[in-house]
C-alpha cells in the first residue's frame, strides 16, 4: 500500500479488530480510525448488566483508550470525527472533526459503521424516559435518568435478546417490570414450550409478560413518560421504557457512495469482506454475511462475528488481498441469553425459517436431564432440533437452567460442518455425573430426531 495507508470508519468491535489485524499484517502501515462519538473499544453487550447494578459503571466496559492504540500499536484513533462522504473514485473520505472538515486520502478503507437501534415512530417516543440501548452513551443516559427520576415501574418493548436482558436488569434494580411482545416468540424464533419456559421464568421473578400485544404509543406528564399504550386497549404504568424492537445497519455513508447494499439491507460483502467498490471493505453489524445453513447472504448483527469479520477485513485491506487465509467462513446463527436462572439458546434455522428457505424440514422436541438422574442439583434441558428429510441438521434450540450455553455450541459446530443428525448422535462427548447423564442431552435429542425418519 502507498503512503495514505488504511482508514477505518467506526471504533468499536469490527473497526478496532480490523485496525489491530492490519497492524499485525503490516507493521509500518499508517492506520487511522475515525469514530463519530467520544467512545471507542467497549463491550455494549455488558450494558444490561450495568443497568442491573452487577457492573459498577459503563467505564468498566471500556477495553482500551486512544492513547493505548497510539502508543502501543501506532494506530491513530480520532474521536468525535464523523465520516461524511466517501468518494471511491478518488479514494478520499470527507471527515468532520472537532478542528473542522477535511478530506483524507486512503489506499484502502474499512467501513465498520455498525448498526443503529430502531425506535418505531410511535406517538410520545420523544418523552424523557423512553430509551433505546445501543452505544455506551445510551447506557450513560439511562443511568443518569435513574439518578434523576428514580423510576419505580419499567416497561420493555420487545422480547429479543436485549429486551429479555433489560427486563431482568430493571427487575434486578427493584423496578416493577412488564415486557410486551407483539409476536408469539422470544428471541425471534423460540416458540411453543421453549417460549413458555422463558415466560414462566420471568413471571416467577415478578416480571409481567404479554405476547401478541403491540405497543401503540407513550403518554406522559411534564415531558416524562408515565404510561405505555397497547393495541389491546391497555395503558400500562411505566416510569422508564426500554424499546428493544431491533436494529438496522448503518449503510447511509456507503450507499450514498454507490456501494452495493444486499437484499438484507446491509452492505454486500464477499468472503474477503470486500464491498462492490475497489479497495473498500466492510465488517461487523453494517454488512451481510453468508449463512452456512441456508446458503443465503444474511444480516446477523452480533459481537463475535463482528470481530472476526474485522480481522478478515483488516488483513485483506493491509495486504491488498494477498493474505490467502483471510476469508470469513460465515455464520450459522448462534445466540444465547440468560433470563434470570435460565439459559436460552438457538443456532441454525428454526422450523419456520428452514421451510421459508426451501427445506423439507421437520422438528422434534423433548426434555432430558442436565446431569445423571441420581446426582443432586440437576434440572431439565428442553431441546428442539430441526432437520431436513434426508437427515441434515438445520437448527437447534435449547432452554434449561444449566449446561445450555456450552451445549448449543456443539450443534453450532455440527451446523458449521454441515453434519447430519446421525453424525451428532455418534459424537464422543464428555460425561461424568455432575455434568451430564451417560447419554448427553445433545445425543439424546439427535437420537430422537433420527428415529422420526
Ligand atoms: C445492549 C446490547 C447487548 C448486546 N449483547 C450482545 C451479546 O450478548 N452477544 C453478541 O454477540 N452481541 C451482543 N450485542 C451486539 C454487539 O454489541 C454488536 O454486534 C457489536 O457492537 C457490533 O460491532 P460493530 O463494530 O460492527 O458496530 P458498532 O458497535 O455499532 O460500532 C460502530 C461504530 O461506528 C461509528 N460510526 C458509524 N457511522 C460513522 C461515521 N459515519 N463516522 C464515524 N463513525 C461512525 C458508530 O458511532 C459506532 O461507534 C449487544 C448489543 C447491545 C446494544
Amino acid at each position: 500500500l502507498g503512503k495514505e495507508g488504511l482508514v477505518i470508519v467506526g471504533g468499536v468491535a469490527a473497526g478496532l479488530a480490523a485496525a489491530m489485524e492490519a497492524r499485525r499484517n503490516s507493521p509500518d502501515l499508517p492506520v487511522t480510525v475515525f469514530e463519530r462519538t467520544g467512545d471507542i473499544s467497549y463491550g455494549a453487550c455488558g450494558l444490561p448488566y450495568v443497568v442491573a447494578g452487577l457492573i459498577p459503571d459503563t467505564d468498566a466496559l471500556v477495553l482500551h483508550t486512544p492513547e493505548y492504540f497510539r502508543e502501543r500499536h501506532s494506530i491513530e484513533v480520532k474521536l468525535n470525527s464523523e465520516a461524511l462522504e466517501v468518494l471511491p473514485s478518488k479514494s478520499v473520505l470527507r471527515v468532520r472533526a472537532p478542528e473542522g472538515e477535511r478530506e483524507v486520502g486512503y489506499d484502502s478503507l474499512v467501513l465498520a459503521t455498525g448498526a443503529a437501534a430502531v425506535c418505531p415512530p410511535l406517538p410520545g417516543r420523544e418523552l424523557e424516559g423512553v430509551f433505546v440501548l445501543r452505544h455506551l452513551r445510551d447506557g450513560r443516559r439511562l443511568l443518569r435518568f435513574f439518578e434523576e427520576a428514580r423510576p419505580r415501574t419499567a416497561l420493555v418493548v420487545g422480547a429479543g435478546y436485549i429486551g429479555l436482558e433489560m427486563a431482568e436488569a430493571f427487575s434486578a434494580r427493584g423496578l416493577r417490570t412488564t415486557l410486551v411482545e407483539s409476536s408469539e416468540t422470544v428471541m425471534g424464533a423460540l416458540g411453543g414450550r421453549a417460549r413458555e419456559l422463558v415466560a414462566d421464568e420471568m413471571r416467577a421473578h415478578g416480571v409481567g409478560v404479554t405476547f401478541g400485544e403491540r405497543v401503540t404509543g407513550f403518554e406522559g406528564a411534564a415531558g416524562r413518560v408515565a404510561r405505555v399504550l397497547t393495541d389491546a386497549g391497555r395503558a400500562l404504568e411505566a416510569d422508564v421504557v426500554s424499546v428493544g424492537v431491533g436494529v438496522r445497519p448503518e449503510v447511509a455513508l456507503a450507499s450514498a457512495a454507490g456501494i452495493a447494499v444486499g437484499e438484507s439491507g446491509a452492505l454486500a460483502t464477499d468472503e474477503r469482506q470486500r464491498t462492490s467498490a475497489p479497495g473498500v471493505y466492510a465488517a461487523g453489524d453494517c454488512c451481510e454475511v453468508l449463512h452456512r445453513v441456508s446458503g443465503r447472504r444474511v444480516w446477523h448483527p452480533l459481537g463475535q462475528p463482528a470481530v472476526r469479520q474485522g480481522w478478515v477485513a483488516g488483513a485483506n485491506a493491509a495486504s491488498g488481498d494477498s493474505n490467502i487465509e483471510a476469508r470469513y467462513a460465515g455464520v450459522v446463527g448462534t445466540n444465547v441469553v440468560k433470563v434470570f436462572g435460565l439459559e436460552a439458546a438457538r443456532t441454525g434455522l428454526s422450523l419456520e425459517e428452514a421451510r421459508e428457505a426451501g427445506f423439507d424440514a421437520a422438528e422434534t422436541e423433548g426434555e432430558t436431564h442436565s446431569r445423571a438422574g441420581y446426582y443432586p442439583g440437576g434440572s431439565k434441558i428442553h431441546t428442539r432440533l430441526v432437520a431436513d428429510a434426508r437427515g441434515r441438521l438445520l437448527g437447534a434450540q435449547m432452554v434449561g437452567r444449566e449446561g445450555v450455553a456450552q451445549r448449543i455450541d456443539v450443534y453450532a459446530a455440527a451446523l458449521h460442518a454441515g453434519l447430519r443428525v446421525e453424525d451428532v448422535e455418534r459424537f464422543d462427548l464428555a460425561y461424568a455425573p455432575p455434568f451430564a447423564p451417560t447419554i448427553d442431552p445433545i445425543i439424546r435429542a439427535a437420537h430422537r430426531a433420527r428415529e422420526r425418519d
